[in-house]
């Protein structure tokens, strides 16, 4: 049996997939797409469409929660 990591998507809420989901790093004072998910370092997870996407840079407040700064 494969065991899937999941991981929560914090603009929706939604739980899926680690690789389907889009994996932020901060760096430099702004979160950073890391596309292979292979930066070090506290990850953020956001689902792929636009709509997550956006809010996901709308709600600045909840950076400071998902990458502990
Ligand atoms: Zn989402």
């Amino acid at each position: 049996m494969v065991v899937v990591m999941q991981r929560t998507c914090i603009s929706c809420g939604m739980k899926r997939p680690k690789q389907e989901l889009c994996r932020f790093v901060w760096r430099d004072e702004m979160p950073m797409q890391d596309f292979q998910q292979s930066e070090s370092g506290r990850g953020a997870y956001c689902c792929e469409g636009e709509r997550c996407h956006q809010a996901f840079f709308k709600e600045r407040k909840k950076w400071k929660r998902v990458f502990r700064l």
